[in-house]
């Protein structure tokens, strides 16, 4: 049986994506120029990864021959609790609250998969979760899953920028979306509140700068130019989504119970002094912080001192 647009959007619904778009796998011209000058800049900052296999995220064929079709999912995250504000702790970013989400979206989308391939054998699909050499919001931009905004988060009407992305590519064909229009429009709220000012240029983030890339992927030290300019930040940083008006305005809660039970939402600096290895993976293992180490948590929890 032909599997339709109708088809996914209904079945992704029922493992848990609030969002689905459809998207031709061509070659993505633009967005690939402006990510080749983002790293000519140096803005990846020791994300080596990204200048490695550059040429890759050009084109999905490369990952799939016979690529017809880009589905990009979007799974909504957001918790209606906020922090408490604790004395001596630092801030986790939103989005690393609750169980690690490529746990759970990797799960879901091999579900997905298999059960589209019972409805049509000859469907054919590699997944991705913010993982592989795939440029994940600038499928879902071409899936009309929202737009890109100036803080470099992509933006859906009815959810925010609160939503895990998740990348199909198939082989098969499906009526394609018609990308949405950028609603940033004069705003800059994302560029003057951001504490670092990371956020370049419009649309242009700074890895270097950025707390987010600081607290976490970053291996090194933290430049002491930035001391005291964190706001609490631990791990990740949400500042630029927090004063965005599409998150005040039409942010959800979401329906995934992962996202909002056992939530880590600020951690004590004692709690990291006392913190030894098997502590940490016994706390972390399946959270998006287990991604810091013990090492970078210590050092970030240093900082904020
Ligand atoms: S995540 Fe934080 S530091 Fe990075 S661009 Fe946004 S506001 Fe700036
Ligand atoms: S804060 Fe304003 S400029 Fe920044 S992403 Fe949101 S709408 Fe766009």
């Amino acid at each position: 049986m032909k599997i339709t647009n109708e088809k996914v959007i209904e079945l992704a619904k029922e493992y848990g994506f609030d969002l689905a778009g459809f998207s031709m796998a061509v070659p993505l011209e633009e967005e690939f120029e402006n990510l080749s000058r983002w790293v000519s800049n140096g803005y990846h900052a020791s994300m080596e990864y990204i200048p490695r296999n550059l040429a890759k995220r050009k084109d999905v064929r490369t990952i799939l021959a016979d690529a017809k079709s880009v589905i990009s999912l979007g799974m909504n995250y957001y918790n209606e609790e906020n922090y408490e504000g604790l004395k001596n702790a630092g801030r986790v970013s939103r989005y690393a609250w609750g169980k690690d989400y490529h746990l759970i979206i990797w799960e879901r989308l091999e579900s997905l998969i298999e059960e589209l391939e019972q409805i049509d054998p000859g469907f054919k699909a590699v997944e991705y979760v913010d993982t592989g050499p795939v440029m994940d919001k600038a499928w879902a931009v071409r899936g009309g899953l929202g737009w890109l905004g100036k803080n470099s988060n992509v933006i859906s009407k009815s959810y925010g920028s609160w939503f895990f992305i998740a990348t199909l590519i198939t082989n098969y064909e499906f009526e394609y979306a018609v990308p949405m229009k950028d609603f940033c429009g004069t705003c800059r709220a994302c560029i003057d509140a951001c504490p670092t000012q990371a956020i370049v240029k419009d649309y242009v983030i700074d890895a270097n700068r950025c707390i987010s890339f600081l607290t976490i992927e970053n291996k090194g030290e933290i430049p002491d130019e930035f001391k005291g300019k964190f706001e609490s930040w631990i791990f990740g940083c949400d500042v630029c989504q927090d004063v965005c008006p599409w998150n005040i305005s039409f942010s959800v809660p979401a329906r995934e119970e992962e996202f909002t039970k056992n939530l880590t939402k600020e951690i004590s600096f004692e709690e990291v002094d006392n913190m030894d290895e098997v502590m940490f993976r016994k706390k972390f293992e399946t959270s998006p912080i287990y991604r810091a180490k013990l090492k970078g948590i210590k050092r970030n929890s240093e900082f904020l001192k």
